[in-house]
C-alpha cells in the first residue's frame, strides 16, 4: 500500500510538472494551477501552496543573471547551451551580447564533452 500511494503521488507531480503554470511571484520562479480545479486537487494532495514557490536553481527559471522567468527553450548562446526564458530567447536570435550567466549553468557547461558536446552521463 505505501508503495501504490508513492506511486500515485509522483503521478500527480508529473501531472502538476506538465500541466501547471509556470511563473513568478515575488521575484521567485513559481508553478501555480491557474484556477484549474484539477490540478488544484493535485496541489491540495501534494500540500502544495498555490502559487509554489519554487528555488532560482537548474531546472526552475532561466539561466541568466537576475532572471528568475520559466525556461522555454534551449538555445546556443556565445558558446553555451542555455535554457532561456523568452525575452532572452528574442535577445538571443536577434545576436545580441549574452549577459551573466548563472554559475551552475557555466559548472554545468564546463563538463560538456568538447567533441561529442554531451554532458557526462547523457545519452542525448
Ligand atoms: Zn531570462
Amino acid at each position: 500500500m505505501k508503495q501504490a500511494i508513492k506511486k500515485y503521488k509522483e503521478a500527480l507531480e508529473e501531472m502538476v510538472w506538465q500541466f501547471g503554470y509556470r511563473g513568478t511571484k515575488n521575484n521567485q520562479p513559481i508553478i501555480w494551477t491557474g484556477g484549474l480545479s484539477a490540478l488544484e486537487s493535485a496541489f491540495e494532495v501534494l500540500g502544495w501552496d498555490d502559487p509554489h514557490y519554487l528555488p532560482d536553481a537548474e531546472g526552475y527559471c532561466c539561466e541568466i543573471q537576475g532572471c528568475v522567468e520559466p525556461d522555454t527553450s534551449g538555445l546556443h548562446w556565445d558558446g553555451l547551451y542555455l535554457r532561456l526564458c523568452s525575452k532572452h530567447a528574442a535577445d538571443c536570435f536577434k545576436d545580441r551580447p549574452c549577459p551573466s550567466v548563472k554559475q551552475w549553468a557555466i559548472d554545468r557547461e564546463a563538463k560538456r564533452d568538447p567533441v561529442t558536446r554531451r554532458l557526462p552521463g547523457s545519452h542525448s
